[in-house]
């Protein structure tokens, strides 16, 4: 998962998306200044320019160029603000919109030549520099915008107007700075965003996963359990919870040995984990103790799915190796009435879960039902 490719971007897709898309609030922030900020310049530069080239058509032009970087920059900005497209969309508008500033910047040279030394390069560099800086953390857009804004550039300064080969240099040095600048920047800021980013997702992993079974860690499924609880309560809803064990499990571990143990609980966890829907919550509570959350579910539906999740453990044997062996459940259920909290409910489940045991194990034990089939108190 942690691989990166040679642009520093994640190897797999699906998780450089996600990395983009867990970047995005932030970056969004960052092109809306970037937007705001060059379309003020925009608006500003009207002043210089009546105060440089006075009344006539030189004004006239640099007027309708700023309108159009104005305009540029203003759909772009309510795009953004507005954030209903995809982040291809947006990426492709926000380089499109680099370069035609760039664009836009290089026209002013036509007209305002005198100043390229002290406003027109400096102020294009800089604008090519925050392309490295407030873009995504991709390599692509900001090199795209960056490197072409900056040829496009030079090619409008050395066929427009008469520098010497000497400012030419110097300012061709200057965007090659700005680029080498911006690409080493980039790379190894992106490097570490991703780095943090795979490292955070290891460790909520850790967090939130059972590492030997797969299904959820016990923080995990108590939190979810508790947020259900209350969402349940609040909105009269219903909510069923299973305390699952397996039977007989430390013989297994005693005839077999660990790593057989550790098998049958992998494999156990599985067949539980195909057999729930995507909205349930399925945890391991510690050793070979597991609980289902099943959330709008009633007693009869949890003690159905309570015979599905039991079939489906002792149906076919479990393989391990040369071992094959048939493993076995039991099962309390409860369904919320009126609990106190969601460590009530459990616990009634849990009641439930003994109940099966003391009745001879491989069975699950609502309450009702239990009285009717084998008198247990
Ligand atoms: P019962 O039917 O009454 O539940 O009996 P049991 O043998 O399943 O229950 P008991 O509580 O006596 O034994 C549970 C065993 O589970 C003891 C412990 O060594 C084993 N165990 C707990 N965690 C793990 C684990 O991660 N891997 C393996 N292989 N064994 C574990
Ligand atoms: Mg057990
Ligand atoms: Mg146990």
């Amino acid at each position: 998962m942690g691989k990166l490719n040679w642009l520093g971007e994640f190897r797999d897709q699906g998780v450089e998306q996600a990395f983009q898309l867990a970047k995005w609030p932030w970056v969004r922030i960052r092109l809306l200044f970037l937007y705001f900020f060059t379309i003020a310049a925009y608006i500003i530069g009207v002043g210089t320019d009546l105060h440089d080239l006075g009344a006539g058509t030189g004004f006239n032009t640099m007027l309708v160029i700023r309108a159009a970087g104005v305009l540029l920059g203003v759909v772009a900005f309510i795009l953004l603000l507005a954030d209903q497209v995809r982040l291809k969309v947006q990426y492709f508008v926000m380089a499109a919109c680099m370069f035609m500033f760039v664009v836009l910047e290089s026209h002013e040279l036509i007209f305002k030549y005198s100043d390229i030394g002290s406003l027109s390069v400096p102020s294009t560099v800089f604008m090519v520099l925050a392309y490295y800086v407030f873009l995504p953390p991709r390599v692509v857009p900001s090199l795209a915008a960056g490197l072409s804004g900056s040829l496009f550039y030079l090619l409008s300064l050395s066929s427009v107007i008469p520098v010497s080969s000497g400012t030419f240099i110097n300012c061709a040095l200057y965007f090659a700075l700005a680029n080498c600048f911006g690409i080493f920047f980039l790379a190894s800021f992106g490097i570490s965003l991703r780095r943090e980013y795979f490292a955070h997702a290891e460790l909520k992993k850790l967090v939130e996963y059972d590492e030997l079974t797969g299904a959820c860690s016990r923080r995990r499924v108590l939190e979810a359990g508790n947020s259900i609880f209350k969402a349940a309560c609040r909105f009269n809803q219903k909510m069923a919870v299973l305390m699952m064990d397996i039977d007989n499990f430390k013989r297994v571990n005693d005839d077999y040995g660990h790593h057989v143990g550790d098998a049958v609980l992998r494999e156990t966890s599985r067949r539980c984990r195909s057999a729930l829907r995507e909205v349930d919550y399925f945890g391991r509570l510690g050793g070979e103790e597991f609980v289902v959350i099943l959330p709008h579910s009633g007693l009869h539906h949890a003690v159905s799915v309570a015979e599905r999740l039991r079939g489906s453990v002792c149906g076919d044997e479990i393989v391990s190796g040369n071992v094959k062996l048939a493993v076995s459940v039991s099962i309390g259920v409860a369904e919320l009435r009126r609990h106190e909290n969601f460590a009530a409910l459990l616990q009634e489940a849990d009641e439930q879960l003994y109940r099966a045991k003391k009745c001879g194990r491989n069975q699950v034990s609502p309450i009702q039902l239990r009285v009717l089939e084998c008198g247990c108190p």
